[in-house]
């Protein structure tokens, strides 16, 4: 690579910003505690996954031996039989959605997706692009679907063949749905188990309830059709990915024949990352159960460790239980913003990844909500007053310019 001195400079200032920054994040759920160096040396080659790691391709670059093992490890997980399972690494979570989705409409090609108005914004696109009728059901104070609500509406709907989109771990407030609570709402209301769709998305607390002693239903076994994972949330990685596990059943409805590379492809985009297999393997050899159990627990700990703080200086901080999100009310957008918090409505969060090994972070960012409470005319909900000698900080409500993370 042949690089100008400026362009060179400019590349080295990179370098010291992402040096500088590594370890910011407290307002969104990024481990940023990793080490791939011995996989360094592959990015000196062109790999690509293009198809399904289960057969054989005339590209000779793939990674597709460790993407096995990969799913290997998350259909244990997620309790179904690799032989009855497929799926693949993703570019992140809404591939993982999208998947999902995209197998429930092929199922249910008039059937309605529900999803709380606590899901990701993903699910908007999503049904937009997969163009599913759709329908956003009422939360419940936690940020859980509103049960009541999903049944009604299905009920109105007369729908037949609900498409369900279950949150576990939402992203504002890491409310988990309980899929034990709706599919025995469903069977009451006459709907078969064979005439729904169940779809989980896990972005982030998938990597947590597998290692907690006492998780909320999640899995295969529990009653889901497909889960999706990131890989740069929990786990940790240089560049987004995520993991989806579905039915083989079900996905062997939307694989297509490829002559040219003599394979079946079922996955969303044609070519696909072969580095991020190889990094999720390498994150998941090198890390017994033990060691993840360690560290979730670890971050729990962390969670709760925050709300604690928060609710001594008489805060209403709380969090769902097996969550690392700690919600807490908005403070001034000059908080938000030094902190990089992601607002929602009068809430903000904060996220407790692995990478806070102690608590400096987490003590700053609480010590500093602490004395904005103490000093200011700050008041809970966010709304934010002037004082004199804080002209840094806006005049006007912090919620009407706080960093909207907007849901739908
Ligand atoms: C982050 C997140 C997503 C999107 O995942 P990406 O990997 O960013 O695409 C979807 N759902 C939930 C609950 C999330 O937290």
């Amino acid at each position: 690579m042949t690089l100008s001195t400026a362009d060179q400079s400019r590349l080295e200032r990179f370098w010291q910003h992402c040096v500088t920054n590594q370890y910011f994040n407290i307002g969104y759920p990024e481990s940023a505690d990793f080490d791939y160096s011995q996989l360094h040396r592959f990015l000196r080659f062109s790999i690509n996954n293009c198809g399904d790691w289960n057969e054989y391709s005339n590209y000779l670059l793939n990674s597709f031996d460790f993407e096995k093992d990969v799913m290997t490890y998350f259909s244990e997980l997620f309790n179904i039989a690799l032989e009855d399972s497929w799926g693949y690494v993703t570019n992140g979570g809404t591939e993982g959605n999208m998947f999902g989705c995209y197998l429930g409409r092929e199922l249910f090609p008039d059937g309605t997706l529900y999803y709380s108005k606590d899901t990701h914004y993903s699910v908007a696109k999503i049904v937009k692009l997969l163009r599913i009728k759709c329908r956003a059901v009422e939360s419940l104070a936690n940020g859980e679907i509103d049960y009541d609500d999903l049944m009604a509406k299905i009920t109105a709907d007369q729908e037949r063949h609900p498409i369900i989109f279950a949150n576990i771990g939402t992203t504002l407030r890491g409310a988990v749905d309980n899929i034990a609570t709706i599919q025995q709402r469903l069977q009451q209301a006459g709907i078969a188990r064979h005439d729904y769709y169940l779809h989980a998305d896990a972005a982030l607390s998938g990597m947590i309830l597998p290692f907690v002693d006492h998780p909320q239903p999640f899995s295969f076994a529990d009653g889901i059709d497909s889960i999706c994972v990131s890989g740069h949330k929990m786990i940790g990685s240089p560049i987004p990915c995520g993991i989806v596990v579905a039915k083989r059943k079900n996905v062997a409805r939307i694989s297509v024949e490829v002559d040219y590379i003599l394979a079946h492809d079922k996955t969303i985009s044609g070519s696909r990352n072969g580095h991020t297999p190889l990094m999720m393997w390498a994150a998941l050899r090198s890390h017994s159960f033990a060691d993840w159990r360690q560290r979730i627990h670890h971050s729990l700990e962390k969670a709760q460790y925050a709300v604690d703080r928060f609710q001594a200086a008489g805060i209403d901080a709380w969090r769902n239980e097996n969550s690392i999100t700690v919600v807490f009310p908005c403070p001034s957008q000059w908080i938000a913003k030094k902190y990089c918090l992601a607002i929602s409505g009068d809430t903000a969060h904060l996220i407790t990844t692995p990478h806070h090994h102690d608590n400096l972070m987490i003590d700053a960012l609480i010590d500093e909500v602490i004395t904005e409470l103490e000093t200011d005319a700050w008041r809970f909900g966010g709304a934010h007053v002037k004082q004199e000698g804080h002209e840094r900080r806006p005049s006007h409500s912090a919620r009407e310019t706080c960093p909207r993370f907007d849901v739908i």
